[in-house]
């Protein structure tokens, strides 16, 4: 017998966003928001100045392709069935859109390689560990019993807060799904890693407020109760130390996210928006600091454009 749609998953699939006025509003990702509080100079010179150097390099390909095999797997999972999902040519799913990805990021770096056939191969190959272990282990991530998979790549647009209504909070959840009878929203984002997340990563307050910030805007965007929104990193990893010793291919990290959590994301954005734009959502003349630190600089595409920063 066919079940019937919960409210909820009926409501988010669907919804759909105005585009955003952009010559009236600014749009900002979670994305923007750490970028700000990583060094505030590098998100002035790419935002408000506009120089969007690209960041083009294999784990962002990789990520991508590995991302969009793993949601048509959940997707055929929830939507259809299990039998069908093992049927799917996942390997072959991930090699064609890992090639797709590849191009459109060789053309958007003026037809420059910047990666290897070898580099490439060693990708490839570490897609498909990782896709043969989901698939082996699914059971033990993913169970169907009660649950509905409600998208993934799911939108949030929302004012950041009342104060700043031109400023607009924009999101993709990779996937949402929703247990029925508990009531509860599980919100999980897929993190690609070299070797997974160790005791600092895990701890990193701008890591984590990411889904935190989601947890909050998706109950604010739904009015869904925030205290029945589960949250998730999925961590899929590239490589493993030893799977005899019980190392696996994923990781499960499921952040704090209580009262003193959610208060602190909101400062976090607070302080951005607050210091960079006005209340009609113009960007401000405000505090925009240099952070230099080797982690920092290292992944900045300003690093060697001593003309935009002198690292001072
Ligand atoms: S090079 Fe370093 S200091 Fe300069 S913008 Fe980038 S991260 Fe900030």
């Amino acid at each position: 017998m066919k079940r019937k749609i919960p409210k909820i998953v009926k409501e988010i699939k669907k919804t759909v966003f105005p585009p955003i006025e952009y010559t009236t509003q600014k749009s900002i990702s979670y994305s923007q928001i750490s970028m700000f509080h990583t060094c505030p100079h590098r998100w002035k010179l790419t935002y408000k100045d506009g120089h969007k150097l690209r960041d083009i390099n294999i784990h962002l390909v990789f990520g991508t392709a590995l991302h969009e095999t793993l949601q048509l797997y959940l997707t055929t999972i929830y939507e259809e069935n299990i039998v069908k999902a093992d049927k799917l040519d996942l390997e072959e799913h991930f090699k064609k859109t890992l090639r797709e990805e590849y191009q459109k990021s060789f053309i958007k770096n003026k037809k420059q390689h910047f990666s290897s056939s070898i580099e490439l191969r060693e990708f490839y190959e570490d897609g498909i560990e990782i896709i043969k272990f989901v698939k082996k282990k699914r059971g033990e991530y993913f169970s169907k019993r009660g649950w509905w998979i409600a998208g993934c790549e799911i939108p949030l647009q929302l004012p950041v807060n009342n104060a700043y209504n031109n400023v607009i909070f924009t999101g993709y959840l990779d996937v949402v799904l929703y247990h029925e009878p508990t009531n509860t929203i599980k919100i999980i984002d897929i993190k690609t890693s070299t070797r997974g997340w160790n005791k600092k990563t895990k701890a990193d307050d701008l890591k984590n407020t990411q889904l935190i910030t989601y947890k909050r805007y998706f109950s604010e965007q739904y009015n869904f109760p925030i205290d029945n929104i589960e949250i998730e990193f999925f961590i899929v990893k590239r490589k493993i130390y030893d799977s005899e010793w019980g190392d696996r291919r994923i990781q499960i990290h499921v952040p704090a996210s209580g009262k003193v959590k959610i208060n602190k994301s909101k400062n976090l954005i607070e302080e951005f928006v607050t210091n960079s734009f006005d209340k009609k959502g113009k960007y401000k003349d405000g505090d925009y600091p240099k952070r230099p630190s080797q982690y920092n600089c290292s992944f900045c595409p300003f690093n060697d454009r001593s003309d935009l920063c002198d690292k001072k």
